[in-house]
């Protein structure tokens, strides 16, 4: 564990995601933000036993925004620990099953590793129906932890929040920005200290997540704490943001780049086209290599033998994928039926998808 700043402590799971333990100035009471991915609470109770005493539990659990490496295991802290879960009311749709996020974007200028792996994440929504609550909007004071504002820093997830305590300049920026290079799984993993854009294949409106990186900026922290990297304190934590805000490398081409996605608090209203992403057609072309080559390889073996050995691989590699929008949408039904989250094929099945009618 790391400590952010008083009361403030850092759990890296993993090396890749954090969730954070703040103390409220209430003398006892503390906050769970973020929960990690789904299979992460027995490592976060036990890091709460350790700092608190055994047995210890939150006030509340508070959710900067609902992507499954900050949401996925909320229901079971929730549930161990009969706390509520806040997020912001943009979030809720996608919280509580009715909706899914944008597609990942693996096609983004700079998404680095990152993008490569993002086209094998689904889209992503979970059902928390029963144990989510809509952080109030009338008040930008953070629940249970007074002190600490809460600042909406839309973007890379429509109702993503950052918390900010003004006292001694504390910011939990949540996925707004990262403290690793996000771009570079590696550089993430090692945890090499550098303000930087965070998930940029999940980010779906790229103004956005560029007056949110300003907003923050304006802040001037002296301790800084996101979701990915490690906690960055001292007057680097002020200059590494303004530095990020000055020279915000806006992407010159991705599918969110010239529009945004549309969100509301329904959820998504509008996906820009897909661009082509050309690594599926690179892998296809390298299969129809290795296709080739066997069918070369049975045909020198097969010399002389009966012509029915020939002709066998010809078909594997033009093969079209798997998946197709009538996927998607069984996959949506039976989510709906059961009131689960929707274990939703691909993203590739949703690009193709006229988005309005997969909705649920
Ligand atoms: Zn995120
Ligand atoms: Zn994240």
């Amino acid at each position: 564990m790391n400590q952010v700043a008083a009361g403030v402590t850092q759990l890296q799971i993993q090396r890749f995601v954090n969730v954070y333990f703040v103390e409220s100035s209430n003398p006892g009471e503390w906050v769970l933000v973020d929960t990690g991915l789904p299979g992460s609470e027995k490592d976060i109770i036990a890091a709460a036993d350790a700092l608190f005493y055994p047995g210890t539990h939150p006030t509340a659990i508070l959710l900067t925004h609902g992507h499954m490496d900050h949401s996925g295991s909320a229901r079971a802290l929730a549930e161990h620990w009969n706390v509520p879960v806040l997020a912001h009311p943009l979030e809720l749709p996608f919280l509580q099953a009715k909706a899914v996020y944008p597609p990942a974007d693996p096609t983004v200028d700079r998404g680095g590793s990152l993008a490569f792996v993002a086209r094998f994440f689904p889209p992503q929504s979970f059902q928390l129906s029963n144990v989510v609550q809509p952080l109030a909007l009338d008040s930008d004071e953070t629940p249970y932890l007074p002190g600490w504002r809460w600042l909406h820093v839309p973007g890379h997830a429509p109702g993503q929040i950052a918390l900010f305590r003004a006292e001694d300049r504390t910011l939990l920026g949540a996925d707004a920005f990262a403290t690793a290079n996000h771009e570079s799984v590696p550089s993430l993993l090692l945890q090499v200290p550098k303000i930087s854009v965070a998930g940029a294949p999940f980010n779906y409106n790229w103004q956005q997540v560029r007056d949110s990186v300003q907003t923050l900026a304006e802040l001037v922290p002296h301790a800084v704490g996101c979701g990915h990297g490690p906690v960055i304190q001292g007057p680097e934590a002020a200059v590494g943001l303004r530095e990020l805000a000055n020279n915000f490398p806006m992407p010159t081409h991705g599918r969110y780049v010239a529009e945004p996605a549309v969100i509301d608090a329904e959820g998504v209203q509008y996906l820009p086209p897909a661009p082509k992403d050309t690594l599926p057609a690179k892998a296809a072309l390298i299969g129809a290599g290795v296709a080739l080559a066997a069918v070369a390889g049975v045909a020198l073996l097969g010399r002389g033998k009966s012509e029915g050995t020939k002709s066998t691989g010809r078909k594997t590699a033009a093969k079209e994928p798997a998946y197709n929008s009538k996927v998607y949408d069984l996959a949506a039904r039976r989510a709906r039926k059961s009131g689960q989250a929707s274990c939703a094929p691909s993203a590739g099945a949703l690009d193709e998808y006229p988005y309005k009618e997969v909705r649920f």
